[in-house]
């Protein structure tokens, strides 16, 4: 199929994909990255996304983002800027609806108490969590487990992998996606784009929701000086917006700005970049260093931001409180279902009865919480133990 936008020679071209892990008769009317990106949205996984924690619990407030506004908001970033790059943008779109599947209820604290739990079975990473989840988790499809979705999709699923779990990988698909943590290669420009504007996107949403919940200020981001930049700019051109009333409008002009900012200077200098290297196709992309990046300058001022939001926003004591309760929930869970694996629904008690060894049914229950949204998880702790631990 003709795209509708021409494709750079150095971005991914479906008709030389290399291809699904079974193969499938080719689709009349999408491409197949297309179909990929359709194959994640009818997933259980994606639905999930829903009610799931990005920074604040779903319960916290109707407004805050939730994985699943974050992962939209990441592919519109995404397709916008692979617009401009004349790179695949269906395949990023693919990339970046699947990029947090594999959460755990509770962010990134959930993650951190399962990754505990199962420490003498190979840990827990969401990251790799998203592809076990594509490639063996949904049962959709009466011929194999997992969505069979094209090399190009997985590969930018999985950002980052430890060099063991990429040798596991490397000895169950040869040459497969596991085999560029081990040869030291990048991935194709799509995915490093979707890695970078997941940054974006929750480095803006979280001032957003930093400030509308009242855990920070606009006044404490003047110390942040990326903000201070956009937030001088705004005022300059609309004083009114300084007075208490123009708060919302100031925020979301600053906010709007700074994106903007970040978007172009990621167009410019990516486009600076590959002009540069000239790869011949995404092979020669694969085996130089990374291509898609923010200026120095910029780079520098989204990491203060990120510093400044972990300092305030991600450890501040009130999330801190509401995480240590997650975390207690998750590892409650896992010792419950280690016990008595009856405690699990029927068919997930039926997988972990029938594995072979203890860490492939250790496996299964950190599978099995890993898909909890945070209501399911939070109701499951109140049945198993009678304490309701958040409200
Ligand atoms: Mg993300």
């Amino acid at each position: 199929m003709t795209p509708v936008f021409p494709l750079a020679a150095w971005a991914c071209d479906p008709a030389r994909s290399r291809g699904r892990r079974y193969p499938v008769t080719p689709d009349p009317t999408r491409s197949s990255y297309q179909r990929d990106r359709d194959r994640i949205v009818h997933s259980s996984a994606f639905r999930r996304l829903e009610y799931k924690t990005q920074v604040f619990v779903n319960h916290e407030g109707d407004l805050f983002r939730t994985r699943l506004t974050h992962t939209l908001e990441v592919a519109q970033l995404g397709r916008s800027i692979a617009r401009a790059l004349a790179l695949n943008e269906d395949l990023v779109e693919a990339i970046c609806l699947a990029h947090d599947l594999g959460h755990t209820p509770f962010g990134h604290a959930g993650q951190e108490a399962l990754n505990d739990c199962m420490r003498a079975w190979g840990g827990f990473e969401h990251n790799l969590q998203s592809l076990r989840l594509v490639d063996f988790l949904e049962q959709r499809y009466p011929a194999y487990d997992g969505l069979n979705l094209s090399f190009e999709a997985r590969e930018g699923i999985l950002k980052h992998c430890s060099r063991r779990n990429a040798e596991l990988l490397e000895a169950r698909e040869p040459g497969g996606v596991g085999a560029r943590f081990l040869r030291g290669e990048q991935p194709s420009l799509e995915a490093q784009l979707c890695n970078l504007v997941d940054a974006i996107a929750y480095s803006a949403h979280d001032v957003d929701d930093g400030v509308r919940s009242h855990l920070l200020t606009l006044d404490q981001l003047r110390e942040v000086p990326l903000v201070a930049r956009y937030l001088a700019q705004v005022v300059a051109e609309y004083p009114r917006l300084a007075r208490p009333e123009g708060a919302r409008r100031l925020r979301h002009e600053t906010i709007r700005r700074m994106l903007s900012g970040q978007v172009h200077d990621v167009i410019t200098t990516t486009r600076d970049a590959v002009e540069r290297a000239r790869p011949a196709d995404v092979d020669a992309v694969r085996r130089l260093p990374p291509l898609v990046a923010f200026s120095a300058a910029m780079g520098e001022g989204t990491q203060q931001l990120q510093q400044f939001l972990l300092r305030n926003l991600y450890r501040h004591p009130q999330v801190a409180r509401t995480m240590e309760a997650a975390q207690q929930v998750v590892r409650e869970l896992f010792t419950l279902y280690r016990e008595d694996a009856t405690r699990m629904p029927a068919d997930q008690a039926a997988q972990a009865f029938t594995a072979d060894d203890e860490a492939q049914r250790m496996r299964s229950i950190a599978d099995f919480i890993a898909g909890m949204t945070d209501r399911y998880a939070l109701r499951e702790h109140e049945r198993l133990t009678g304490r309701r631990l958040l409200p």
